[in-house]
């Protein structure tokens, strides 16, 4: 499959100098959308994934799919205020100030297989993040699926030493 194709550049969004990858071509298009996420489903077997977590809101798009495939379950993870029972929390860093995210305190089991799911890996702090929440309930992050990885933001540093299954990576 071409990915580049199916995604879009949008520049100046959401800032000026930002190049926006959109990946709405790709998540309307039934035949690439599907290709898309049984290919990260077939990493997600290999490291033996017993559950998927994402990120609002482009980690629901990648994640839920993902785990109807796998057949195993789906957890959310929100910013901060939206989840309607007890949770636990991590904040973390963005280019300017901070923010926190999410996640239902009962919602990953201790020893359980995690994978987390998102559309796009670029500093990998939302990640980080996400991978933070899941051992906090003392889940086993075993990997990491993304559509894209914009290599040059250095992600991967920050998710060092899990596997990793991207798509498409740009320079
Ligand atoms: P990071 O935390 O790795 O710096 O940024 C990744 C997060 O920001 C992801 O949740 C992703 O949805 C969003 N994001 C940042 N830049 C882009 C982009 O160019 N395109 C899309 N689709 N999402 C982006």
């Amino acid at each position: 499959m071409d990915w580049n194709s199916k995604i879009r550049e949008i520049l100046d969004f959401p800032q000026p100098g930002i190049r926006f990858k959109d990946i709405t071509p790709l998540l309307a298009d039934g035949s690439a959308y599907r290709q898309a996420i049984d290919e990260l489903a077939s990493f997600a077997r290999e490291v033996g994934a017993q559950l998927v977590v994402g990120p609002e809101a482009r980690g629901f798009v990648v994640g839920a799919p993902l785990a109807y495939a796998l057949g195993v379950g789906f957890v959310p993870v929100r910013k901060r205020g939206k989840l309607p029972h007890r949770t636990v929390s991590v904040e973390y860093a963005l280019e300017y100030g901070t923010d926190v995210l999410e996640i239902h305190e009962d919602a990953v089991r201790p020893g359980q297989r995690v994978v987390v799911a998102d559309d796009l890996l670029a500093t990998g702090g939302t990640m980080a993040a996400t991978v933070a929440l899941v051992r906090k309930l003392g889940g086993f992050v075993v990997g990491a699926a993304f559509f894209i990885e914009l290599g040059a933001l250095g992600g991967r540093d920050r998710l060092a030493g899990l596997p990793i299954r991207t798509l498409i990576r740009y320079d």
